[in-house]
């Protein structure tokens, strides 16, 4: 799917938008989150614009295996050896908010469970 014009990540992929981008490459952006919930708290996008993970499992670019390697890509430059969370809010109960799918990863400090 092509860029969506009223869509933030899409204009952050764009680079219509700023944003503290800490690795991008042929498929995927990630860029640390405005509001940091966690020490690291980085977003990791597809550059093709996919509202949820299911839309994106769905598509033919197979996009959650690279949104998936670029996140461990930059735990490992991050330092999180000993652990992170990969999180997809999906959906309005999900906790979505930015309708262009994200995985979120989170790391730095030790994880509660079950999340609030
Ligand atoms: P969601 O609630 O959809 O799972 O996550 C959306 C995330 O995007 C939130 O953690 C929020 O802080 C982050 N966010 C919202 N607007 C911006 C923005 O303009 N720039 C960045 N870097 N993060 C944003």
């Amino acid at each position: 799917m092509t860029a969506v014009s009223d869509c933030l990540f899409c204009k952050i992929v764009a680079e219509e938008i700023p944003a503290d981008v800490v690795a991008a490459d042929e498929h995927t952006v990630a860029f640390r989150d405005i509001s940091p919930q966690a020490p690291t708290h980085v977003l990791v996008i597809p550059r093709e614009h996919h509202v949820d993970a299911a839309s994106l499992a769905s598509s033919t670019d197979g996009g959650v295996d690279a949104l998936v390697r670029t996140a461990k890509r930059v735990a490992e430059a991050e330092g999180l050896g000993n652990g992170y969370r990969l999180v997809f809010n999906t959906g309005q109960d999900g906790g979505q908010t930015v309708f262009h799918v994200h995985l979120h990863l989170l790391g730095g400090r030790p994880m509660a469970w079950p999340p609030g």
